[in-house]
């Protein structure tokens, strides 16, 4: 059992909301609350360190590069990869738009196909809409059973040898079901397809393996587990990137060039980080990371499936409620208030001091097999508490249409 409310001290705006200055934190899977030791990763930066990478001939620049290289190491450590497969990036749609760009849009050819979900987030699926476009490849969606559900002998019939990429969320972020990754990538990599995964709401919540799972790419986001903003991650095997080429071209990554364009580029990774990092940034994510380990992902995962179980419990007696995702396991629990809006729920909420989202949660194609345009998320985190859960579902109990429209027109 986690100490929670131990847990809750690190956080500057979990102590805020524990004073009753701020309310419960359900959009959890939109972006974390930072715990203290990043703030403090991030502030050290700047107040003792606060020069470039990998450029300055002088002992500061060396010690600053070291912790940068030293997070790079972190990084790969917590996915059980290499350093020298840690690409960073701006966040997880700026590693799946290069996955798009420097890979799909250079292997794939008229014919090939993309098989993906319906639940996928518009990160994974537009940039794959425009390499499919671009290289005359198609898109094949795996289908869905019933309320958005997958099922492994729907994907192995969907497989053929004309897939050549399978791009799937590990974690969906509206409906929180955990795919198979594993046996995905096997049955994927038998019929010669590359495996990309969308990590954005699995790394931050359940222990993440590269290699015992054998995954071709893994993009994930710094701040969605508790790190800072404008850091991404792309994991790519080594012989993988080494035959890509990068989009983005610049300083820090070419190794010469001459006046008539002869360009040498750097080895992977540094070949794909072109320009000044959030050097800041991948610091906080390094103390993030120390966080997350220092509570254990099993231990992460149990105490969100805890909550989870707690909400889904108290919500699934409400003859008002429809809950579109009871068995998921992860902290994602997401529902309707019969005859009511979901926005006018979650502005019903924010005036219980409640925070939720609401709306089609970026998977625009999933609207039609869940048969709803929008829906109310509620994510819960670790560091939520059972009695914030409460809250939540006394809130819920009472909710009428009235009450929401009083909300909303006030
Ligand atoms: N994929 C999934 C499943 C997500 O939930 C999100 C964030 N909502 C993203 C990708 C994109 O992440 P980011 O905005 O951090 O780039």
């Amino acid at each position: 059992m986690l100490d929670v409310a131990r847990i809750r001290q690190d956080f500057p705006l979990l102590r805020k909301a524990d004073r009753g200055e701020l309310g419960i934190y359900f959009d959890n899977a939109a972006t974390m609350f930072k715990p203290q030791a990043v703030i403090d990763a991030v502030m050290r930066y700047y107040t003792e360190g606060s020069v470039n990478i990998h450029r300055g001939e002088y002992d500061l620049s060396y010690s600053v590069s070291e912790a940068y290289d030293a997070a790079r190491v972190k990084v790969a450590h917590f996915i059980n990869a290499d350093s020298r497969e840690i690409i960073f990036t701006s966040g997880a749609t700026g590693s799946m738009n290069l996955v798009a760009m420097a890979y799909a849009e250079s292997v794939l050819k008229a014919g090939d196909v993309i098989l993906t979900l319906e639940s996928e987030h518009a990160s994974s699926i537009l940039p794959l809409m425009r390499a499919a476009k671009k290289t005359g490849a198609r898109i094949e969606y795996i289908p869905l059973a019933e309320g958005g559900r997958f099922e492994l002998d729907a994907y192995r019939q969907a497989l053929h040898d004309r897939v050549k990429l399978v791009a799937v969320a590990h974690v969906s972020n509206v409906l929180g079901y955990v795919l198979p990754i594993a046996k995905m990538t096997q049955l994927a990599h038998a019929v010669g397809a590359v495996m990309a995964v969308d990590g954005a709401q699995s790394v931050p919540h359940l222990a993440t393996d590269v290699k015992a799972w054998d995954i071709d790419f893994l993009s994930f986001s710094s701040h969605k587990m508790l790190g800072p903003t404008g850091v991404g991650i792309l994991y790519g095997k080594k012989a993988i990137l080494d035959r890509m080429d990068p989009v983005l071209l610049g300083g820090g990554s070419n190794a010469r060039f001459d006046r008539f364009g002869q360009l040498m580029l750097k080895e992977t990774p540094t070949k794909f980080e072109p320009g000044t990092p959030a050097i800041e940034g991948v610091l906080g994510l390094s103390a993030a990371i120390d966080y997350l380990q220092g509570i254990g992902m099993d231990n992460v995962f149990s105490a969100e499936h805890a909550l989870k179980e707690r909400l889904v419990n108290g919500l699934r007696s409400m003859e008002h409620i429809v809950l579109y995702n009871a068995d998921a396991p992860t902290g994602i629990v997401t529902f309707n208030v019969k005859g009511i809006p979901a926005q006018d729920v979650a502005f019903y909420l924010n005036a219980n001091g409640i925070m939720v989202r609401s709306g089609n949660h970026c998977a625009k194609v999933l609207v039609d097999v869940i048969h709803t345009p929008d829906t109310v998320r509620a994510s819960l985190a670790f560091y939520n508490t059972p009695a914030e859960v409460d809250r939540l579902i006394d809130v819920l109990r009472s909710v009428t249409l009235e009450a929401c429209i009083a909300v909303t027109i006030a």
